[in-house]
This record gives C-alpha cells, structure tokens and sequence, in this order.
C-alpha cells in the first residue's frame, strides 16, 4: 500500500490463480490445462503470421478479430453478430460482469462456483447472493426460480468449478425460461468434457449469453481467447464495454492460432475423447483406493478421501512434484480437485497416492 493508491485499489480483494511453479519434471495437474498440445495447424498459421522477417508484427491486430468471429460463427451455427471475442474469456465475464450483470438487485450465483465471479463483483461493484449447491452438490434450477426478487442476472459455470457436475441442458432451460427478464450467462468453460452446450438455446432465448474459452479443451490457455455467444444487443453491450477498454484485446497471432484451433475438428474431437477416456480411468482408480469422486464432466475431477485430511495430502503430493488444488473454503476444504492429465502422469498421481495412504 503506498498514499498513491486508489480507493478503488484499495479495496480490491484479487483472484489467486493456480500456481505456475518454475520447476523443471512436475505433475502439475493444479489448473486444468490439456495435456495435449493444440493442433500442429495452430502452429503452422502462427509461424505463418510471423513470417521470415516479422513485419506484420509492425501492423496493429483487426480490432474486430472478424477471421475468428466467422470460425466461430461456422462452428456453432450462428452470426457473426451473435459473437463477443476477448483476450481469455476471464476478459469476457469482467465485460459481462460490467455491461450486463450490475444492476440494482443482486446478481445470483452458486456459493461454491469459479471464484473469480466474487472478484468481479468486487472490482465492479456488483451486489451478488451466494445460492447454496443442493448437498451432493448440483445446482437446482428451482433455487433460480420464482424468487422472491428478480434477479440482477445469474451466472453458473456448466460443468460447475470446482466441483466438476453437469447440469443437463433441460434443467439450464428452465433457469433461462424462468427468468426472461434477467440475465443468464453460462459459463461454458469445461463443455466439450462430455456436456450438450446451451449455445442453440440462444437462438430461443434473448436473456442467454453462453461463454467458451480456448483454454481447455482446445489446449491454448497460452494464447489467451474466450467468446461469447448471446443475442446482438447483449454482444452490443460487451462491444461498448471492450472499445471503451482495450480496442485489441487479440493479437495477431492469437486471432490466427484461434482460427486454426477452431477449423480443425478431428484433432479436437479427438483430444476431448482422449481427456475423457484418461478421467474415466482415473475415476476408477481414485475410487479404487478410498476416494469418494463426485461425478464429473469436466478436464478435472473433485475428489475427497474420507480417512485423510485433502489439506495434508496436497502437501504430500506437493513434496513429490505434483501439484493439485487445494481450496480452504467452507463444504469443500476436504476436497482435492485434480486436473485430468497424461495417461501416464495419471499413473504417477495414482501411484503416489497408494503410497501416501499405505
Ligand atoms: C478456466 C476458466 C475460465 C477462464 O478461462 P480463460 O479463457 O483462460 O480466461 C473461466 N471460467 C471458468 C469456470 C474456468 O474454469
């Protein structure tokens, strides 16, 4: 703290991203990232966009980002109009959060649930209400709906961090149904793990924006690109917001390794049934020797053994190089949510774990 910082710097509380230690041969299985690298296109068009000499680099980005816009749009049958592209789709939800989710009445989302949206509601000054998860851990549209005030808005990851469950694609209808005159966003980060994505619905339905990251499950967390995908008014709003913040928030080399990543659907079917394979055979491992694994449709698995503190194991995998997350916060601090890896460092974690609890 020094006298030149802000009230508004002041009174932040920051989001704590999973670590990313500099240590060389470790199992970091802690942010979910894909063990598979992205597609060989995404680095031919990046190496292409660099050229021999690097002299598009001289040239600003398409503030627009309209390449990727129309990959997008072909991929999930949808307008150019209906899509938001931003710099990770962290970039995206702070848009969302500012544009369309602040209003007078609090803003509702899960008390357990990716905990940057409490960030943003701090940074942006939105009222939220934190609605309990049911006590195996799902949401119940019914706690969405027919409330006493109408929400703000309401945003849920689906599958839900940490915790990993799917809502069916029914039960994310009844919620948007429920509430025509408030918001919806869905975070659709871990989808292509095995979940029907809600991006047909806003076809149906203006109260839906749904958002997707690059990150998972198309292996480029480096790159940095999220989107949305909602109505041409709510993708209005987020326009406003980013052209009054950052008019590039994509590089060049990010809109062409995006659009690579994006046209190139055989290699991501099959690094998304590769992901899954390795989770089912890791569930069934984990289950083996104690753990009870809630069910999960995501790249990673949230799992408590109900002899040992998840706390304590986390020190111990941490001491043989391999990482996990361990959130102290209340209902889950007996929990370890582990990023599904490798087949093999998988096998490492199983092995490491057999023997901690010998
Ligand atoms: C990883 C994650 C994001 C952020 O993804 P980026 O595109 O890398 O910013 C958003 N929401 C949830 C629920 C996530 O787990």
């Amino acid at each position: 703290m020094s006298r030149f910082w802000s009230q508004v710097a002041r009174d932040l509380t920051p989001y704590v991203p999973g670590e990313q230690p500099k240590i060389a041969n470790l199992i970091k299985l802690n942010t979910n990232e894909h063990p598979c690298p992205p597609s060989p296109r995404v680095v031919e068009a990046i190496r292409a966009e660099v050229g021999d000499d690097g002299a598009r680099l001289r040239l600003y980005p398409d503030p627009n980002a309209d390449l990727l816009k129309q990959a997008i749009a072909a991929r999930h049958g949808v307008t150019t109009r209906e899509i938001f592209v931003g710099n990770g789709s962290d970039e995206v939800l702070a848009h969302a959060f500012q544009a369309l989710l602040k209003h007078d009445a609090p803003l509702l989302f899960p008390d357990i649930t990716y905990s940057f949206y409490p960030v943003y509601c701090g940074l942006y000054g939105v009222d939220h209400v934190a609605v309990p998860l049911a006590t195996d851990f799902s949401i119940d549209p019914a706690d969405y709906i027919d409330r006493d005030v109408q929400p703000g808005g309401i945003i849920f990851p689906n599958p839900n961090a940490p915790t990993g469950r799917l809502l069916a694609l029914d039960a994310v209808e009844r919620i948007v149904a429920g509430n025509p005159d408030s918001l919806v966003v869905v975070d659709e980060a871990y989808i292509d793990f095995g979940g029907a994505t809600a991006i047909p619905l806003t076809q149906k339905h203006d109260n839906l924006l749904v958002i997707h990251t690059l990150s998972k499950s198309r292996s480029l967390a480096g790159l940095r690109v999220g989107f949305a995908v909602g109505h041409p008014d709510l993708i209005e709003a987020l326009e406003r917001v980013k052209n009054s913040f950052n008019s590039y928030p994509l590089d060049r080399l990010a809109i062409v390794g995006a659009v690579a990543a994006i046209e190139d659907e055989a290699y991501f079917q099959q690094c998304c049934a590769a992901v899954i394979a390795s989770r089912e055979s890791l569930v069934g491992q984990l289950t083996e020797i104690g753990f009870d694994v809630l069910p999960s449709a995501a790249n990673f698995i949230f799992a408590r053994h109900p002899q040992r503190d998840a706390g304590e194991l986390a020190q111990a995998l941490r001491a043989e190089s391999i990482i996990v997350r361990h959130f102290r916060l209340p209902r889950i601090d007996q929990f370890l949510r582990i990023t599904v890896g490798s087949d093999e460092q998988c096998s490492s974690l199983v092995a490491a774990l057999r023997r901690l609890l010998a």
